[in-house]
């Protein structure tokens, strides 16, 4: 048997990322619990229960993750929406979206902005093509063949193609042949992943030249069925294969051990590597038991089980013991190497324990072979290799402006040390937020995206430097172009309050900060902006106003429905009885209290029967009040209400109020009071008026009578009245002498 294994097979950079940040996370302390992945992190099974059986939850959906919790977004990415949602539930987003995928979203932005039609090839239901589409307020269209074109009417200046990452590069050929004439070629993008394209090049290469071909994958996974359908049409012996346990029964209806045959390998983006070594190490078996020949296989970079131990090798073996000084590892040699301990206090993440006990499987880097009389004596470094591998994709990360997730390990002078997989990155206490940060210890233990600002490989000892607030700045800028883009009046969001001032609270709608007045944070008085809200509070906006040139928006946060005016004439009818608390005074009159935020006005003369200098010769504030509507409006946002026509509150000292008041003529005049009254009648009475008040005035007042009369006098009062009082009275209530 011939083996070959595809070069550009198992994880990608991007699933990579997104695997390894996830388990950063779980071993991250000091992040918001619990842990979730929006969607499985990869279509592998077998890292998916792992990660779930080590305390990470998978939700499928954002209604199913409990606010304030970590998400973890997959290379897949995720449409706008539902990051807005995620964060309006004050979510940690880990987003390990994969940059390809990124740049697809911001291609589909701009153009959905500008008006234009989209079309997407890719799968309709899959999760990358759905997070794309989220993008788009206008048409778009996904297409996942070139007979699907036939339904869609072009726009020659008006459509974009772009594709989804791990669509089939054969067929987008075809797709771009064929509208090639109907859309403009700048319009047409390229989008499917090199790494997609290389593997399925590799593998309809290989799958041309063997006599089997076997893919390994997860049926789910989109870039695996893709190879297998490559595969197929090239071999017509391919098989897909989740893992090694598949290959039993495949393994008995074909001797691979009696041809003289090729077979080929590869594997989606989402297999692990150590799924790739058990088929690889079975098949070998298998053709070994069949076989006593020796196998002409070429495992590539991944089979290692018979190490070259040579000084400088890289090589794969289990962890099996440790003790002070140092970790053994099996290297399939006859003697165990050997890792300084010490090497692996360097990486955080790593548990020793768990490694021996599982025996687990890594890749060491050979510093020397000696005999001795002792034997073998192996030397190996883990740091190495760890080192090697991480410093390449920080480069990557440096050239590509690509985050990084890491874990700050040390809290220095003027900043933090951040560890990537064992290469040390440095992050001044400017670069931690987008304001100065004094407390540093705060961050130790702590993952962080960051984007790596500096990579120097040329000094001897190599630099790396890195900052989240460049990162956060980057967002921020791509957020608030997004916002002026879309932004009208009425538009509604959910913000963040920055900062609060006298005069209003600043709040961040996305990269853009607009100013809520306090006139516009409550339907009610308030002196300042933090009775209402406070800092780092989500609230929903809406825009009242902008100036795009001035880069200013106004925004309002009150809302109508809340407002206590709202529909009063209905609520408060004219005539209604009320009740309610007397809450302010003036000369004029009571401001009572009826619904909290709601006042309404009681005129001084509408207090009491008597006439009153001010309310507070009866009233205190804080008393409670019955009273009748007088007057509402809506418009005005004004309720007049009268306390007398309840129940009249009168002053206690009624002889001070009549001194105050000498022309008012009560309305209830006891009779002895009034034949007591006017000796003379001036001449200016009219005939008709009878010289003497009648003994018996009628108990109510009519309506006629001025307000400002007090409805009770006591006798003793009226006795110290002078006697004009009286016939002036009675000039002024015709209705009572009438009678
Ligand atoms: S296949 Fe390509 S686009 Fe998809 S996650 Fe991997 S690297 Fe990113």
């Amino acid at each position: 048997m011939h083996l070959i294994l595809a070069k550009s097979s198992g994880f990608c950079f991007g699933v990579d990322h997104a695997v390894t940040a996830a388990y950063l996370c779980l071993s991250d302390s000091a992040r918001k619990m619990p842990t979730y992945m929006l969607g499985a992190i990869t279509h592998n099974e077998s890292v998916v229960s792992d990660l779930l059986s080590k305390g990470m939850v998978l939700a499928d959906r954002v209604d199913d993750i409990l606010p304030q919790s970590t998400v973890l977004i997959r290379a897949h990415g995720i449409s706008p929406d539902i990051r807005e949602e995620l964060i309006s539930k004050g979510c940690d987003v880990i987003d390990c979206t994969c940059p390809y995928v990124e740049k697809i979203h911001r291609i589909v932005r701009h153009a959905d902005r500008d008006g234009k039609q989209i079309i997407i090839t890719g799968a309709k239901g899959h999760p990358e093509v759905a997070g794309i589409c989220g993008e788009c307020r206008g048409d778009v269209c996904v297409i996942s063949s070139e007979e699907e074109l036939n339904g869609i009417r072009f726009d020659q200046k008006d459509s974009i193609l772009v594709s989804q990452t791990t669509f089939s590069s054969e067929e987008f050929e075809k797709i771009r042949e064929n509208i090639k004439n109907k859309i403009a070629n700048d319009q047409i993008f390229d989008t499917i992943c090199s790494t997609t394209v290389n593997r399925q090049r590799e593998a309809h290469e290989l799958a041309a030249a063997s006599d089997y071909m076997f893919v390994i994958g997860s049926k789910g996974s989109s870039n695996t069925m893709k190879l297998y359908e490559i595969c197929k049409s090239h071999c017509a012996k391919t098989y897909l294969i989740g893992d090694a346990s598949d290959l039993a029964d495949i393994l008995t209806g074909i001797n691979l051990a009696s041809e003289n045959v090729t077979v080929g390998i590869t594997a989606g983006a989402s297999t692990p590597e150590s799924i790739i070594r058990e088929v690889i190490r079975t098949m070998s078996e298998n053709e070994a038991m069949a076989n006593q020949e020796p196998m002409d296989i070429n495992f590539g970079d991944y089979i290692d089980s018979i190490p070259q131990l040579r000084k400088n090798a890289t090589v794969k073996g289990a962890i099996t013991s440790a003790d002070n000084e140092y970790v053994y590892v099996d290297v399939h040699d006859k003697s165990e190497g050997r890792i300084p301990r010490h090497e692996f206090a360097n990486d955080p993440d790593f548990d020793l324990d768990t490694a021996i006990a599982e025996h687990l499987e890594i890749e060491v880097y050979v510093r020397s072979v000696r005999n001795s009389d002792m034997g073998k004596e192996i030397l190996l470094s883990k740091a190495h290799v760890d080192f090697g591998k991480y410093k390449t994709q920080i480069e990557d990360a440096y050239e590509n402006k690509t985050p990084v997730t890491v874990k700050v390990t040390n809290v220095v002078k003027d900043g933090v040390i951040a560890t990537f997989g064992g290469v040390d990155i440095y992050i001044h206490r400017t670069q931690l937020e987008m304001a100065a940060v004094d407390d540093l210890d705060s961050y130790k233990g702590k993952t962080i995206q960051i984007l790596i600002t500096q990579y120097d490989p040329d000094k001897r000892r190599l630099r790396v430097s890195g900052s989240r607030r460049s990162l956060l700045n980057t967002q921020r800028r791509a957020k608030a172009e997004e916002v002026w883009g879309t932004i009208q009046v009425g538009a509604r969001y959910d913000g963040i309050v920055r900062s609060l001032t006298d005069f209003g609270a600043f709040v961040d709608i996305g990269g853009v900060d607009g100013l809520v007045h306090v006139s516009e944070l409550s339907w009610n008085r308030i002196r300042h902006p933090s009775e209402v809200v406070s800092v780092g509070q989500t609230i929903s906006v809406f825009v009242k106003d902008f100036d795009p040139e001035k880069k200013r928006i106004s925004l309002g946060y009150k809302k109508p429905e809340d407002d206590p005016y709202h529909d009063i004439e209905e609520r408060f009818p004219i005539g209604s009885i009320v009740h309610g608390k007397v809450v302010r005074m003036f000369q004029f009159g009571a401001f009572v209290e009826l619904e909290p935020g709601l006042d309404a006005l009681c005129h001084v003369s509408q207090i009491s029967n008597v006439r009153l200098n001010k309310p507070d010769d009866v009233l205190k504030e804080g008393m409670e009040v019955d009273a009748r509507v007088l007057e509402v409006n809506n418009t005005a946002r004004r309720i007049s209400i009268s306390i007398k026509e309840v129940e009249p509150i009168d002053p206690e000292t009624p002889a001070e109020v009549v001194e105050a008041a000498p022309v008012e003529v009560p309305a209830e005049v006891p009779a002895e009071v009034i034949e007591e009254a006017p000796v003379a009648v001036p001449a200016e009475v009219p005939a008709e008026v009878p010289a003497k008040v009648p003994a018996e005035v009628p108990a109510e007042v009519p309506a006629e009578v001025p307000a400002e009369v007090p409805a009770k006098v006591p006798a003793e009062v009226i006795e110290e009245a002078p006697v004009e009082i009286a016939v002036q009275a009675v000039e002024e209530t015709p209705a009572v002498t009438q009678e």
